[in-house]
């Protein structure tokens, strides 16, 4: 496994693969790696002859009160997991690198990153969208993998990808659960014993939600409601928004019926303690149902 700190190392490594005629999926990651990463890794691996995964935390995507300075980094175990898991490439730069003290150049989006966790992080977005072509041009993989775990990244680099022609394709992997049901995340390192458990409010709420639009509620304030009343119940927690959107556009929907490609997103973000953990679900609606 080849580890490489490097901007110009790792393109000339990918790009002797390309010659080779090796196809390259590549793993973007901010480390600390669980089974989420790991579930994209094995996924990339099925489908790829070579695999890259970067390990950056990315500090433009962090706003002033965020938590880049603690978020929780080990890299040599992520390499250990890299390793195990059957990665070629480990892409590890440091700021530095990849940001010249005079860099100005952003990637931007009008629409999809307003709406959500752009509400609360209004340059989250234009962080991640900066970071991803970056690393696309670094790393120009065939395929590069992201989790449904953060929907609204999934669907605003597949957006962007299309907008600006870039060659490469946007595979989306399901969200690994830890057995209880907690979506696993990096973050959940900061929550103790007791907010660790409060934290499973989160799927739970989903998972009634979810029930709801199965037994065919297509009211998005009626689910929203249920899923904001079994949050309210937990002490811990606080709401940061609880949302039902279409998942193509990331726009609101009052009727789950409205999504234009049939996918509804129902997403929220919840404060445990000072930990902000995200969790959601995507359903397909079948508009045929309602007759
Ligand atoms: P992060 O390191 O948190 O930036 O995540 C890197 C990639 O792993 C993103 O595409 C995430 O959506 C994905 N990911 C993180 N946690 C999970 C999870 N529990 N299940 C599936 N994918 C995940």
């Amino acid at each position: 496994m080849i580890i490489s700190g490097k901007i110009e190392e790792t393109r000339e490594q990918i790009k002797k693969w390309k010659r080779e005629g090796f196809s390259v999926g590549l793993v973007p990651t901010m480390g600390y790696l669980h089974e989420g990463h790991q579930s994209l890794m094995e996924a990339a691996r099925r489908e790829n002859d070579k695999v890259a995964v970067s390990v950056f935390v990315n500090p433009i995507q962090f706003g002033p009160n965020e938590d880049f300075a603690s978020y929780p980094r080990d890299f040599e175990k992520d390499a250990a997991l890299c390793e195990r898991t059957g990665v070629d490439l480990i892409f590890h730069p440091e700021a530095e690198e990849m940001y010249d003290e005079d860099f100005c150049t952003y990637v931007d989006m009008d629409g999809l990153t307003k709406e959500l966790c752009g509400k609360s992080r209004p340059t989250h977005f234009r962080g991640v969208q900066t970071v991803v072509s970056k690393l696309f041009h670094i790393i120009p993989a065939d395929r590069a993998y992201f989790g449904e775990k953060d929907a609204q990244q999934l669907a605003v680099v597949r957006k962007m990808a299309r907008d600006l022609s870039m060659d490469i394709q946007i595979v989306g992997c399901p969200i690994i659960r830890e057995a209880d049901g907690l979506a696993k995340s990096s973050r959940n390192t900061y929550l103790n014993a007791e907010e660790r458990q409060a934290a499973l409010v989160l799927s739970r709420s989903l998972t009634e939600g979810k029930r709801l639009i199965e037994q065919g509620e297509r009211d998005a304030q009626k689910v929203k409601r249920t899923i904001q009343a079994v949050i309210t119940q937990e002490s811990l927690a606080k709401v940061d928004y609880v949302e039902i959107v279409d998942f193509a556009d990331i726009t609101p929907l009052r009727n789950l019926e409205d999504a234009r490609q049939g996918e509804v997103l129902c997403a929220i973000a919840v404060l445990i303690g000072k930990t902000r953990l995200i969790d959601n679900f995507i359903v397909k609606v079948d508009k045929a149902k309602k007759e």
